[in-house]
This record gives structure tokens, C-alpha cells and sequence, in this order.
């Protein structure tokens, strides 16, 4: 893959993610209707709760993605983007077309998940 164009690629989904991460946080200042949700519930908040959780959940795998992408980036500033990390093989082209911040070939990315 060209490095400017997996260059382009990153930048948006780095400004995708942190978008999201943005309008996460937001979320619960700014939403009357969350407000009257909760009043609807009355006193037991588990539901309120349950939420909480899962919007951490939600922002801690965009701010892991976030890392992947930022570092993606800085391999690319490096000379060393389209290479595997781990192997220093080439990652195929297809896989950063899929995923521009594949840090490892297909081999070593499941060996890591074994
Ligand atoms: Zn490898």
C-alpha cells in the first residue's frame, strides 16, 4: 500500500475515533432526554448503571484502536509501515487496505491471539 495513501487513510480513522471518543464523553452532560429517562426509573439506577459500564467498554476499544492507529503512523514517519513488527515481514497489501493499522503479518497476529 502506499504510504501516503495508508497516511490518509489513518488520519481519518484517527479523527473517526476520536470523534467518537469525543461524543462519548460528551454524553451525559449534554442529553436532557437521559435525564428523563432516569426519572422514569425511579430510584433503582442499575439500569443507569449498566450503561456506565459499557460506555468504558466502548472507550477503552476506541482508545486501543487510537493507539493502533497513532502508532501505524508514526511506522509510517519511521520508514517502517507495511512491515510486520514482530517478523519484520511485509504485511500483505490486502490486509492494510482491510485494516491500515495492521501492526503484524496474518502469521504472527495469530500467534499473538493463540
Ligand atoms: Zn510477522
Amino acid at each position: 500500500m502506499d504510504p501516503a495513501a495508508a497516511r490518509t487513510a489513518l488520519e481519518h480513522e484517527r479523527d473517526r475515533l476520536q470523534r467518537d471518543l469525543a461524543h462519548l464523553r460528551g454524553d451525559g452532560e449534554a442529553e436532557p432526554r437521559d435525564s428523563a429517562d432516569r426519572l422514569d426509573q425511579g430510584p433503582d439506577d442499575a439500569v443507569a448503571t449498566y450503561d456506565h459500564d459499557f460506555d468504558e467498554t466502548v472507550a477503552e476499544d476506541l482508545e486501543s484502536a487510537l493507539g493502533e492507529v497513532e502508532e501505524a503512523l508514526g511506522r509510517i514517519d519511521a520508514g517502517t509501515y507495511g512491515r510486520c513488527v514482530d517478523c519484520g515481514g511485509e504485511i500483505p497489501p490486502k490486509r492494510l487496505a482491510a485494516l491500515p493499522a495492521s501492526a503484524r503479518c496474518v502469521e504472527c497476529q495469530r500467534k499473538r491471539e493463540r
